[in-house]
This record gives C-alpha cells, sequence and structure tokens, in this order.
C-alpha cells in the first residue's frame, strides 16, 4: 500500500530546496532563458551551492555506501520539486548525475574510489555525464555504432554521441561502445573517458528550444585512447550480457524520477495560471470564460494528482525490490504527455500573456516537451508497457 505522507526529514530538506529554488533555481533558469545561453560552470552560485552540498541529494560518500538504488521514494519527491523551480537547473547543478548510477552500480571497487576522488573537493564543483545517445542510435541504443577496439593496455574509441547533459564540463563521461556491432546489446561496454583524453574532441553545444540552464553537448571520439583500467567494472562484467542490462537498469531507476520533474514543471505552470486568474479576477464573474478557465484548472490539478501517484507507486516498488518497469512507463508516459497538457492549458488561459516571448509560462511550455524524449520517449514507454501487458519480452 503506498503511504502518502512526506514525513518530517523530507519535509526539511523540501523546503531546503524551495528556498534554494525561489532564491537561484528559478531566476537563474529564467536568466539562463532569456540569454539563450547555459549557466556557465564558473558561476558563483554552482561554487556556493557545491561548499554547502546543496542541489545533490546525497553527498558522495553517501552514494557511495548506497549504491546505485538511493530511496527512489525521496528521488522523485525531491525530483519534483526542483523542477517546479526550474528543470533546466536542477540538471546543471554540480554532481554526479547520470554518471552516478552506472559508477556505483557497475564498477570496482578501484574505480568508484579514483572517480568519486574528485567529488570529494568541496572547494570547486564537479560535474559527470553519460554518454549513449549517438547520431542515428537514441531510442534503439542497441544500435549505437561507437566501436572500442583492445589495444595493449588501452582501448580505442571511434564514433560520435550527441545531446549529452554536462558532458563539457564533466570530469569524466561514461562512454557506451560496442565490441561487437553484430552482438547488438551483448557487445556493449561502458568506459569512463576522463577530459583531457586526447581524441576526445569537437565538443559543442547544441542549442535546444527549452531547459537552455544546462548545456547538451555533442563531442567526437577520434582514435580515443582510454586505459584499460576504465572499461567500467572490468571485463568479468560483462559475462551474461551484463553491460546492456547495467545501462537499463540506470535508465529503469530514473524513469520515475523523470515523470517526477515532468509533474514539478507542470505544476509550476498550474500555479502561475492559478494566480494569473486571480490577479485578473477572471473567475469573479459568472462569464462562460470562468467556467472553461475553471474546468482547465480543475483537469490540469487532476492529471498532475494522477501522475504523482504513479510515479509514487513506481518508485516505492523500486525502494522494496520489486520488478518496476510498467509502473516506471506507465508513470513516465502518463506524467510527460499530461504535463505537456498543463503547460498547454496554462497557456491558454493566459491568453496573450502566454505567448508573449520572455513570459514565465511560455518558458515552461517550451521546456516540458523534453520530459517526453529524454530516458526513452513516449512511445518507447507505451511499446514497453504494450509489449509486457500482452506477455513478449521487450524488443
Ligand atoms: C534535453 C535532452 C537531454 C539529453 N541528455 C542525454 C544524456 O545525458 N545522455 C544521452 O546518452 N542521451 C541524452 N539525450 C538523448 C535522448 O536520450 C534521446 O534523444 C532519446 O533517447 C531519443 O532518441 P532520438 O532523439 O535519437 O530519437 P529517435 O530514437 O530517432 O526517435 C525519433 C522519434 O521516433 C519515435 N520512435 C523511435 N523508435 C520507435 C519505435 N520502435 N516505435 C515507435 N516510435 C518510435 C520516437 O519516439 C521519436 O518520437 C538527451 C536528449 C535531450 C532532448
Amino acid at each position: 500500500m503506498i503511504d502518502l505522507a512526506v514525513g518530517a526529514e523530507l519535509e526539511a530538506e523540501l523546503e531546503g530546496v524551495r528556498r534554494l529554488g525561489r532564491e537561484f533555481l528559478r531566476p537563474l533558469g529564467i536568466e539562463a532563458d532569456r540569454n539563450a545561453a547555459p549557466v556557465p560552470p564558473d558561476h558563483p552560485f554552482f561554487a556556493l551551492a557545491w561548499r554547502m552540498g546543496l542541489g545533490q541529494p546525497l553527498g558522495v560518500d553517501e552514494r557511495a555506501r548506497a549504491g546505485p538504488r538511493i530511496s527512489a521514494r525521496r528521488g522523485v519527491v525531491l525530483a519534483e520539486e526542483m523542477s517546479y523551480w526550474d528543470r533546466g537547473m536542477s540538471v546543471a547543478m554540480p554532481g554526479l548525475g547520470l554518471g552516478g548510477p552506472p559508477l556505483l552500480g557497475m564498477g570496482t571497487a578501484e574505480q568508484k574510489e579514483r572517480f568519486l576522488a574528485p567529488f570529494r573537493d568541496r572547494e570547486r564543483p564537479h560535474w559527470a555525464a553519460f554518454a549513449m545517445t549517438e547520431p542515428g542510435a537514441g531510442s534503439d541504443v542497441a544500435a549505437i555504432e561507437t566501436t572500442a577496439v583492445r589495444d595493449g593496455d588501452a582501448w580505442v574509441l571511434r564514433g560520435a554521441k550527441t545531446f549529452i547533459s554536462n558532458a563539457m564540463r564533466a570530469d569524466w563521461i561514461v562512454v557506451w561502445a560496442t565490441v561487437d556491432r553484430s552482438a547488438g546489446r551483448a557487445g556493449h561496454r561502458a568506459f569512463i573517458v576522463e577530459r583531457g583524453t586526447p581524441g576526445l574532441e569537437d565538443m559543442r553545444y547544441e542549442h535546444k528550444m527549452g531547459l537552455i540552464a544546462y548545456e547538451s553537448s555533442s563531442f567526437t571520439l577520434r582514435d580515443c585512447r582510454v586505459p584499460a583500467a576504465n572499461l567500467l567494472g572490468g571485463e568479468r562484467h560483462y559475462a551474461e550480457r551484463a553491460g546492456f542490462k547495467g545501462a537499463m537498469r540506470s535508465f529503469n531507476a530514473t524513469r520515475p524520477a523523470i515523470a517526477a520533474m515532468a509533474i514539478g514543471i507542470a505544476r509550476s505552470a498550474y500555479d502561475a495560471a492559478r494566480d494569473f486568474t486571480h490577479a485578473h479576477h477572471v473567475l469573479d464573474r459568472p462569464t462562460p470564460r470562468a467556467q472553461r478557465v475553471r474546468e482547465k484548472l480543475a483537469r490540469m490539478a487532476r492529471k498532475l494528482e494522477v501522475g504523482r501517484l504513479l510515479c509514487w507507486r513506481a518508485a516505492d516498488l523500486a525502494d522494496v525490490e520489486q520488478p518496476n518497469e510498467v509502473e516506471a512507463s506507465m508513470a513516465k508516459a502518463f506524467a510527460a504527455t499530461s504535463a505537456q497538457e498543463a503547460t498547454g492549458l496554462a497557456v491558454d488561459i493566459l491568453g496573450d500573456t502566454g505567448v508573449t516571448a520572455h513570459g514565465y509560462v511560455e518558458k515552461l511550455y517550451r521546456d516540458v516537451k523534453a520530459m517526453d524524449i529524454v530516458e526513452g520517449t513516449g512511445q518507447i514507454q507505451r511499446l514497453v508497457i504494450a509489449r509486457r501487458l500482452v506477455g513478449l519480452p521487450n524488443a
């Protein structure tokens, strides 16, 4: 049964996120959007946040002890709140990011020690990144074409990665490559590629329509020699197709959190629409418009509530180590679609104000779309759900 209580400890953390959000996340997210440029890594806010240990759900050592799975419920609750204030800024925050789950889940003790070391430096903020997507392989991750060939005490990587969050500022990137393209997923290997490695080239910033506060980058791996010791998990880990499962495990653990982020963005749009109706006395008069606006607000609130419950259910299953693939996909498919609908309704309610460039709700409308794309598009989630419901294995 789902326990809907948040609890005093988490409530105190939420209050901390609210303060951070009001003072920094939202203003910086809006500023980045207006400047059409991500918040630079040397922005004083990141150094301040890093010194105070803010923005990261858990400290590095606590995460290392907990392994890849921290409390999923706590993760979704905090993810929703961070994204309520600004989803772009919540990804821009320094920390292990998507690089964390593969390192903590697959890495050897020596690798964890080595690659977590920079993150213990409290003076300067640090980032990590996760690179699976390629120009020709997004949803179908089995189709990645970046190759890894063993050469003496190193692996040589050749290929290209695209739309990788925080890659440009990362100390290291978990890069997925294949040792045997004909083997599909069984041929996948993960490597830690450190900043400055020769052959990690052409790092460039991709301009995207929303979530401007954090950077998405593309890069080339041109005969990039990575020490054999950087093969994540070591050779033994890849027996019995564990490589691909490692990647999917980190996706599955994060889908409910991505769904919660969509809910957070939409809740922000809901609040903006509700405040607008109050400020303009839209609901005070018994007009047809007032009735339509009431219905829209009720529809938004209903969908957000259901989306949140689905996130919490998927997270609770993860916390008791029960399979949650269908539930996680349902949460993501429903929350992302509902959040897009809700931000669209908020734009409608605001009328002219809603579509004016540099308006807040207009920004949310652009921000929310990515939540239906990242870590499994809506179409892919629906395929996963359908295949599971009729008892087919996933393709
Ligand atoms: C803001 C942002 C941040 C990102 N961050 C990262 C990151 O940090 N690391 C990383 O590795 N990647 C990252 N990505 C990439 C992301 O994971 C991919 O965009 C995503 O997997 C979809 O792949 P694609 O864009 O190549 O679309 P495609 O897979 O080419 O799909 C295009 C369209 O076809 C649909 N489609 C594809 N296959 C099927 C099918 N079998 N049935 C029905 N419909 C289908 C899709 O749903 C989609 O609508 C990021 C993307 C964005 C937008």
